[in-house]
């Protein structure tokens, strides 16, 4: 990539920022940091490029607090709906950015949820095929098989170097072999330390080169289609604030999001909420398998926790539940 990334810590560097944003017509937006979206984690780089990724800003969150008031306008455009955040897997961005700035990132379109939604409206992929996914990339053949009935709606998801390798893209834009092997190391990537390293700097940039790359190609095979964009920003939006919605997650939370699209994103949810007892997230009734007696009855746990349970060996969940439609745990039957 020939773009040469410009880091900003001070509110004059902002403000020269903020005066190229605004006149992109959509923006690629990603995050870095120290286990971002877990409960010790820690925001390092908001990074933000223009379309075609001619620009790249990396934010210093550290320099660049919420109280700066050079601030301001990069915020207003980071929650304006209207302006399109183009991003990888936006769940952890979305919550680091509402828990150290005050805002909820807005206008955002998820490339990892195009990828999945792209595979039966446009690449032809059938039902087999979904569970062939989840067979071979998560779950066994054994255990796939053992819980069909329960993995209705359930996609598994797929990194940005998968993606990118899937597109063949992956030579125009690689990851620093040092970094990743970093990240894969006990000490992790040195997000926090400062000054932040060039090849830090230039490791957070490739990822919004890339991001863009695959926003073109996904428009060109009409992996994103402008007669469905709307729904998929919809779907983008309830995907992105999953994360935020369960709230910090340890590492070892055995219902941590991750590898597979939460419920009630590719659809909206048309019931009354309950709140799931493994992921805790509040899920309208399809979520759980549910049964007709004397009222309502649900299972505790939701059936996408479900599946990671059977994956995880967890207890399975036995009991039922009435559902009371106060958005509060019902009793245990
Ligand atoms: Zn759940």
């Amino acid at each position: 990539m020939s773009t040469q990334p410009r880091l900003c810590t001070t509110p004059a560097a902002v403000t020269d920022a903020v005066a190229v944003l605004l006149l992109s017509d959509y923006l690629v937006l990603d995050c870095e940091g120290k286990d971002i979206g877990r409960t010790d984690g820690l925001l390092s780089v908001i990074c933000i490029g223009t379309a075609h990724a001619e620009h790249i800003f990396v934010f210093d969150t550290l320099a660049l607090t919420r109280s700066e008031p050079a601030m301001a306008p990069l915020l207003d455009l980071m929650k304006n709906e209207r302006v399109c955040k183009v991003v990888w897997d936006g769940r952890q961005d979305f919550l680091e950015i509402l828990d150290n700035y005050g805002v909820r990132l807005g206008g955002v379109l998820d490339l990892q949820l195009a990828e999945v939604t792209s595979r039966s409206a446009v690449r032809g992929e059938d039902d087999r095929r979904r569970l062939y996914r989840l067979s071979s990339g998560y779950l066994s053949f054994q255990l796939a098989r053992k819980i069909k009935k329960d993995l209705n709606d359930i996609h598994l998801v797929i990194g940005l170097q998968k993606c990118l390798e899937l597109t063949r893209l992956q030579d125009t834009v690689g990851k620093d072999a040092e970094v990743v092997a970093m990240h894969k190391a006990n000490g992790g990537v040195p997000w926090m330390e400062r000054p932040l390293s060039s090849q830090l700097i230039q490791y957070a940039a490739n990822d919004i080169y890339a991001i863009d790359l695959l926003y073109k190609f996904f428009l060109q095979k009409n992996w994103i289609k402008l007669n469905t964009l709307p729904l998929l920003l919809d779907q983008s939006k309830r995907y992105v604030s999953t994360q935020w919605q369960q709230g910090r997650t340890e590492r070892t939370h055995p219902f941590r999001i991750g590898a597979l699209v939460p419920l009630d994103v590719l659809k909206s949810p048309q019931t009354t909420l309950e709140r799931c007892s493994g992921c805790e997230r509040m899920l309208s009734l399809p979520c759980f398998e549910h049964k007709r007696q004397s009222g309502i009855l649900r299972k505790s746990r939701c059936r996408l926790c479900n599946v990671i349970a059977a994956k995880k060996r967890l207890p399975c969940d036995e009991g039922w539940m009435r559902v009371t439609h106060t958005g509060r745990p019902g009793e245990v039957i």
